[in-house]
């Protein structure tokens, strides 16, 4: 019997894993397995143009639904996998088993919960995937009190897009900087300003006491005891990987499942991928999980050279975006230790970059209506060439000119 590939966890990874094997020859059977309603879709749309201009909750899906038959993948949606067995080969979906050659874990991860009191009170949400943005986008009308807990990713854009709609908004960031997980604070105060600029009001340093209301959200109470009138909150504190199948068959975890180049897991045949991952990353030299739509695709391609006996391909900076109001953030690199900052062009006035150098060599580049020099700065730091900050600095100088001849 030729073997089976089973994909638990119908997302992103999931989805294009089960595609590219298909287009890269994989003949055996491939089973798709998800606990959305939904077929296999990107999330980045929900918070930002779903929300902001009322585009459909799936204008990320991935394929027309005809694809699935189409390519002989096995899509099973609303369906959970309830449990795992490495040595038998077997996964357990609601009163059936499932048999695998290769299994691949691509659960992703899901919205971390908030456990203070009043947190089940109607008028808080959370934002992970469409039936999230069904219920929230209705909700954010002109005049709405919206109250955001977490100053990350899901904070900020909600923020722009509920600000877009006519909502008054207020941030609320328990760090004393926003974006911490990822930015430098001096990027983190261009985004500070702009959204003060749009009308939203930041707070940092913020600790949430507790959600007031009589059968409804009414107000946000922090511990200063500063009360904050809230018809709405959304709750974006980041996100907790789906790793409990996996703990449960004895596979190592540590903040997601641990994985190497090759998406390995530590049982045979088991492979991971995207955001339940914490894989050891080559360029990074540490063991991180990342949480972006573009490991998400890297990945997916790893698992299926793996699979298709290839091997690995060579890791080079991480990126992730933002979209907020109009700016376009591009992230290169990783918060990594620096000894010095470079800036390109202003955010007052056009295009701009701020490169964090170590050692001569950027580490991290945060590009702001940048994105046209994406690629020549991430050809850059995959070189791990020393670059010259003065040319760097200067927006007379081609960053492409920098990039060193293969
Ligand atoms: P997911 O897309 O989360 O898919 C995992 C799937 O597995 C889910 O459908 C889940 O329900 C399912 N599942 C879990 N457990 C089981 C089980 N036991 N059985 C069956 N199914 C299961 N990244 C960027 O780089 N740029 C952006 O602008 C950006 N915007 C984003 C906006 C939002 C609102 C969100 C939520 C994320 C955003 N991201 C962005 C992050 C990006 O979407 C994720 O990194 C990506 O979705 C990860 O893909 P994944 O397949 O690993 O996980
Ligand atoms: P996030 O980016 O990790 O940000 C969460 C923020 O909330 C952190 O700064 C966190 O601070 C703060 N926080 C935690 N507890 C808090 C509290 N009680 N009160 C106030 N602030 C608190 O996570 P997220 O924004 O929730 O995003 C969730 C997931 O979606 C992530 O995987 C993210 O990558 C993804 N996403 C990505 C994008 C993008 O790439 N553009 C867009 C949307 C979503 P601490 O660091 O101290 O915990």
């Amino acid at each position: 019997m030729t073997e089976r590939v089973v994909i638990v966890g119908a997302g992103q990874a999931g989805g294009r894993l089960a595609a590219i094997l298909r287009k890269q020859g994989w003949e055996g059977g491939i089973t798709l397995l998800g606990d959305e309603f939904d077929p296999p879709y990107e999330r980045p749309p929900l918070s930002k143009e779903v929300l902001a201009d009322d585009a459909d909750p799936l204008v990320g899906r991935l394929f027309p639904d005809t694809f699935y038959q189409e390519q002989e993948i096995d899509l099973l949606l609303a369906r959970s996998a309830a449990s795992l067995d490495p040595v038998a080969k077997r996964i357990q979906v609601g009163h059936e088993n499932l048999d695998y050659g290769t299994l691949v874990l691509a659960t992703g991860a899901r919205a971390r919960r908030l456990a203070c009191e009043g947190a089940d009170l109607p008028g808080i949400f959370l934002l992970r995937n469409t039936e999230d943005a069904r219920g929230l986008r209705p909700r954010l009308q002109p005049g709405a009190h919206v109250v955001l807990i977490g100053g990350g990713f899901i904070g900020l854009e909600v923020a722009a897009s509920a600000r877009k709609r006519g909502c008054m908004v207020t941030v609320l960031e328990a760090q004393p900087q926003l974006l911490g997980r990822v930015a430098d604070p001096a990027v983190a105060e261009v985004i500070q300003n702009l959204h003060r600029a749009k009308g939203v009001e930041i707070r940092c340093g913020a600790q949430l006491e507790a959600f007031e209301g009589h059968g409804r959200l009414q107000a946000v109470r922090l511990t200063d005891g500063t009360r904050i009138p809230a018809e709405i909150a959304v709750v974006g504190i980041g996100a907790v990987p789906n790793q409990e199948l996996a703990v449960a068959a004895g596979i190592d975890c540590d903040n997601g499942i641990v994985v190497d180049a090759a998406t390995r897991t530590s049982a045979p045949d088991v492979l991971a991928i995207g955001d339940v991952t914490a894989q050891s990353h080559a360029w990074l030299g540490a063991r991180v999980r990342l949480e972006s739509w573009e490991n998400a695709e890297l990945q997916a391609q790893a698992a299926a050279n793996t699979i298709l006996g290839r091997p690995a391909a060579a890791v080079g900076a991480p990126w992730f975006w933002t979209d907020q109001f109009d700016l376009n953030l591009q992230i290169l690199g990783g918060r990594c230790p620096h000894d010095r900052v470079v800036s390109r062009g202003n955010p007052a006035d056009g295009p701009w970059c701020h490169f964090f150098l170590k050692d001569e060599r950027i580490v991290t580049a945060c590009l702001g209506n940048a994105g046209r020099e994406r690629r020549a700065v991430k050809q850059l730091m995959d070189s791990r060439a020393p670059v010259e900050p003065a040319a760097l600095a200067d927006p007379g100088t081609s960053l492409r000119s920098l990039v060193p001849k293969a």
